[in-house]
């Protein structure tokens, strides 16, 4: 089967498609026929070998992906439409191997595309919205970074858990998304008062809950718009950063880290029923921004980075 391979950590260009032998499941695990995978920006820092985890080389990048079951040895029939969360052999191939905990049953309505788009982005926007941020019916919200994967995911899930939600973006097409996925107010996180605004819109109270995409730019700044009690949940920072405590102790506030891996398999299979729920009942649908061939993997991997974030990248073997 074709798949993309690293041979060594560096630039995007180490990302090579070649063949490579189709893997075998094992007791407990599923092989996916993937129709599209998910790029997702910590796919770019493994790939550069700057991540705390590094996989063993060569190795296949990829966790998200969604396709047609090939072989299972539990579960699962042969030819049943679904979505992967997690990849043992790696998503960015023809055929994936998964354990069967991190395999899911994908609903007619949902597209291969769009499939790709739920595990990583729709998991972590729930686990830092309810697992780690507690979030409340009624309660204000700020996604600060609501365009790109996990933002969308965000705004969508709080917005059918009947929050009250802002969200960022820089760009006039982004903050257009923002608003279809739900927000109520949107925010030019580029503009030189916008923090003002956000409290304005608040009445002046503050905001409760923060989801921060960028906390090394962001979370110093996010303290000094909280509402008493408020938290700030971290989900993705690309540097060190200074804050004032103060602002922490003026509020009762708190600030608290997130990763997705230290779910536990309960928390995971609890995460992915209500998604997929969300998914059959429509409140919840993936953006798909944009779709390119497997073989474009380095191309993806420059576009999820850059500025402009509009949905999820997909890749299509
Ligand atoms: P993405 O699709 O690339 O989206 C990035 C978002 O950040 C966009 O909305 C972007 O908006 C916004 N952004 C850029 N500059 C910003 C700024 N100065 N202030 C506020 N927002 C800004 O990435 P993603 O998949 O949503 O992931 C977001 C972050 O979370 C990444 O750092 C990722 O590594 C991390 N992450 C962490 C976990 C975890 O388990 N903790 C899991 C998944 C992802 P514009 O492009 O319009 O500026």
């Amino acid at each position: 089967m074709k798949a993309i391979r690293v041979e060594e950590f560096g630039e995007p260009e180490v990302m090579r498609m070649v063949d490579v032998p189709e893997p075998q499941p094992a007791a407990n695990q599923v092989l996916v026929r993937i129709r599209a995978a998910g790029v997702n920006p910590v796919d770019t820092y493994i790939r550069s070998g700057k991540y705390a985890a590094k996989p063993s080389l060569p190795f296949t990048p990829g966790n998200d992906g969604a396709g047609i079951v090939e072989k299972s040895a539990a579960d699962f029939e042969k030819g049943e439409r679904v979505f992967v969360s997690r990849s043992i052999s790696g998503t960015y191939a023809e055929l994936a191997l998964c354990d069967v905990a991190d395999v899911h049953r994908l609903p007619e309505k949902i597209s291969f595309e769009q499939g790709a788009g739920i595990g990583v982005p729709f998991g972590t926007a729930h686990r830092a919205l309810f697992g780690r941020g507690h979030a409340r019916a009624g309660e204000t919200l700020l996604v600060h970074g609501a365009s790109g994967g996990v933002g969308t995911a965000a705004v969508q899930l709080a917005h059918a858990a009947g929050l009250h939600v802002f969200g960022t973006a820089s760009t006039d097409r982004g903050r257009e998304l923002v608003r279809e996925n739900g927000a109520d107010e949107v925010f030019d996180h580029h503009a030189g008062d916008y923090l003002d605004q956000i409290v304005a819109a608040t009445n002046e109270r503050g905001v409760d809950l923060i989801l921060e995409m960028l906390a090394n730019v962001n979370l110093g700044k996010d303290l000094t718009i909280l509402a008493k009690s408020g938290r700030v949940v971290v989900i993705g920072s690309r540097g060190p950063v200074e804050i004032d405590p103060r602002n922490l102790m003026a509020r009762d506030a708190d600030i608290r880290g997130m990763m997705l891996g230290h779910a536990t398999s309960a928390e995971l299979a609890q995460i992915y029923e209500e998604i997929s729920e969300g998914l059959e009942r429509g409140a919840l649908r993936p953006i798909i921004g944009k779709t390119l061939p497997l073989a474009q993997a380095p191309d993806a991997h420059r576009a999820v980075l850059e500025p402009g974030a509009y949905g999820k990248i997909v890749l299509i073997p």
